[in-house]
């Protein structure tokens, strides 16, 4: 059991030491970037489930069937797995997902009302005053898609529902739990190299999968154009444009 079990530690070691390479030196993954989130969470997966199995393993190696804590032996080993089983919920509690104050504050503008609602492709969006250009969406059942004016008045009708589809595709893909598991595995291990990766890496790769569903919806066109007003500035807005203008939309549904 022994063997058993540091051969899963290993293996748990050994994806979260490699998998933040290997998908950080992919080039595929820009085309292809649900299939690189899910490997992400595979990959999540394995690394914490492996090394729980793998210690839980170890740590019960040789232990009668009937007693496996040998609780009967000393009360200190009692107190070991309390101490164990507190580490875990504390792991737990820092890794739970917390929306932003951002959000706090989108969703106050949603409830009370302040901000006018305007029908765009179908959907609901709260637009609101201020001459920033913004767009977000903000998951929840008070949630829902969000631009100022001042993005709005800049942009064409197809640009406009181009902005739209990617904020909804942000929702309905649940793009917020992917950003908030890999932020908060960063917050709660800052030291493991890959945790960090993962966070950069997942924060693109869901910009890159709602810019695929935008462009199917309403033409990578339109969506690049918006870009360019929306983001044209940043690293990322120059990466989104250019990845709009080069490659065909992958085929990811
Ligand atoms: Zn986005």
């Amino acid at each position: 059991m022994i063997v058993a079990g540091v051969a899963l530690i290993v293996l748990a070691l050994a994806v979260v030491v490699l998998a933040p390479r290997v998908l950080t030196r992919s080039a595929w993954t820009i085309d292809r970037p649900r299939t690189a989130l899910v490997c992400w969470s595979v990959a999540v997966l394995l690394g914490i489930v492996g090394f729980l199995a793998g210690v839980t393993l170890v740590v019960l190696a040789n232990r009668p069937v009937t007693d496996p804590f040998r609780l009967g032996d000393s009360p200190s080993h009692g107190l070991n797995i309390g101490v164990a089983l507190l580490a875990v919920t504390a792991f737990a509690v820092a890794v739970r997902v917390r929306p932003g104050p951002e959000h706090d504050a989108v969703r106050e503008a949603m409830r009370s009302g302040s901000a006018p609602h305007r029908e765009i492709d179908g959907t609901p969006v709260a637009v609101v005053e201020a001459e920033h250009a913004l767009a977000c969406a903000v998951p929840g059942r008070s949630g829902g898609v969000l631009v100022s004016t001042g993005l709005a008045d800049r942009l064409r009708t197809d640009e406009l529902e181009a902005v739209v589809a990617h904020e909804r595709a942000h929702l309905t893909q649940r793009h917020a739990v992917a950003v908030g598991v890999a932020e908060s595995i960063e917050r709660a291990v800052p030291w493991i190299p890959g945790a960090r990766a993962m966070a950069r890496s997942t924060r693109v790769l869901v910009e890159f999968a709602a810019d695929d569903a935008a462009a199917r919806r309403v033409g990578r066109d339109a969506l690049r154009r918006a870009v360019l007003v929306a983001d044209g500035t940043s690293a990322l807005g120059a990466i989104r444009t250019s990845r709009l203008s080069d490659a065909p939309v992958g085929g990811e549904a």
